[in-house]
């Protein structure tokens, strides 16, 4: 078939990190590929701006430690492409409960997928880190070496320049308002807000928070908590997550000298065009659990910078990544609520949602 420059093999709707994925991954399979952006690209309304998303390969379900290992290998590869590091690789810290039924479920998952762990108890947890993370008698820590922090607005901005690269026709500022099933070529009419319309013979949406908005079916969002704490700047610190009420996970002191991003799941539905800035939920557990966690080396009062995240959420926290079918069969495929947790999936989503198209 000829193209015209409004015709392409796959749209891609949404530059967040998973489009920008989905349209390099595309772009390198020598897919036409057109990537479109409802505001300026890297903007910071959506869920895939700032300055660390961490990673580890601790979930209770398998699939999710084969996804992380996966993609673990492509932020390499994607890194050497472009020339400069978006991955800074740490150990992974979980902690909780000894009885916590997923963090129980974490440590069969390492031992089934080989993945090399420690199961340390009390004093243990305080002699590996020197003292600078201590867990009660009752609780158990798993250290991996499978860790660290994504810088995410690099990240999206490294996939963009690959797609470039390959190929891709990266637009901004075009909000997609309509997509539609060609009734005679086949494919979708993508119709942007200014009336202009692409064509494509498959199209991917990867709209985070909006899905709902543009995809009728699909019902995700919400906001979410992170702040950052002072931290003595010589310390080593691993990325942690903490099992049970509240979930509390961060990272080492790596973004600013001297502090730490400790962020906990907990939030309220939202709308992504009318979101929230200012305060969000309490942070009194969060400041028990810095006093107990940290042996006062981290200053549990108020935080230095505190940012309300917005999350896609899905009841169960697992992603959404399919065709969206009834009329549109296997035309259009959907990849959305990631749920706080698909940032380090990245790589494998992109190709996973872009294979169909390919
Ligand atoms: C603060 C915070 C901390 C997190 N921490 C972690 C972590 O530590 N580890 C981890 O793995 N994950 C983490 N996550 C989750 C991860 O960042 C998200 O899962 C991921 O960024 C979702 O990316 P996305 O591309 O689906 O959505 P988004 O980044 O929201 O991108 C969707 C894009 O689609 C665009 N769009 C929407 N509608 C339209 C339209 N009609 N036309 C054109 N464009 C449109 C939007 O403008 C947006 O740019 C965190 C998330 C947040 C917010």
């Amino acid at each position: 078939m000829e193209y015209s420059s409004h015709h392409f093999d796959v749209i891609v709707v949404g530059a967040g990190i998973m489009g920008s994925s989905a349209a390099y991954q595309l772009a390198k399979r020598g897919q036409k590929t057109l990537l479109l952006e409802q505001f300026d690209f890297l903007h910071h309304r959506g869920s895939s701006h700032g300055e660390s998303r961490t990673v580890r390969a601790t979930y209770p379900e398998d699939h999710y430690c084969d996804m992380v290992m996966e993609s673990s290998q492509s932020w390499e590869q994607a890194q050497s492409e472009i020339g400069y590091k978006v991955y800074f690789k740490a150990q992974q810290f979980d902690m909780g409960p000894s009885d916590n039924k997923s963090l129980l479920a974490v440590i069969s998952s390492c031992e089934k997928k080989s993945l090399p762990y420690q199961v340390l108890h009390g004093q243990q947890v305080a002699d590996r880190f020197s003292g600078r993370i201590t867990v009660p008698e009752s609780w158990v820590g798993v250290l991996t070496e499978v860790g660290g922090v994504i810088k995410p607005t690099k990240a999206v901005s490294m996939f963009q320049a690959l797609a470039f690269q390959k190929g891709a026709v990266l637009r901004d500022n075009m909000e997609v308002k309509n997509i539609v099933k060609d009734e005679v070529r086949g494919g979708v009419n993508v119709v942007v807000a200014d009336g202009e319309k692409f064509w494509g013979k498959k199209c991917v949406v990867t709209a985070g928070a909006w899905m709902s908005k543009l995809v009728k079916t699909c019902v995700i969002g919400g906001s979410r908590r992170g702040t950052r704490r002072s931290l003595p700047s010589e310390a080593i610190f691993p990325t942690f997550a903490s099992y049970g009420e509240p979930y509390i996970y961060g990272t080492p002191s790596l973004e600013f000298p001297g502090l730490i991003k400790i962020a906990v799941h907990g939030g309220y539905p939202c709308d992504p065009d009318k979101r929230p800035w200012g305060p969000g939920i309490s942070l009194d557990s969060m400041k028990e659990w810095i006093e107990g966690r940290f042996s006062g080396l981290v200053d549990h009062g108020e935080p230095v910078v505190t940012q309300l995240c917005m999350y896609s959420m899905t009841p169960d926290g697992d992603f959404v990544i399919d065709f969206l079918g009834g009329e549109f069969g296997k035309d259009v495929v959907i990849g959305g609520g990631f749920s706080g947790h698909g940032f380090k999936m990245a790589p494998v989503v992109g190709r996973i949602s872009g294979g169909p198209c390919a």
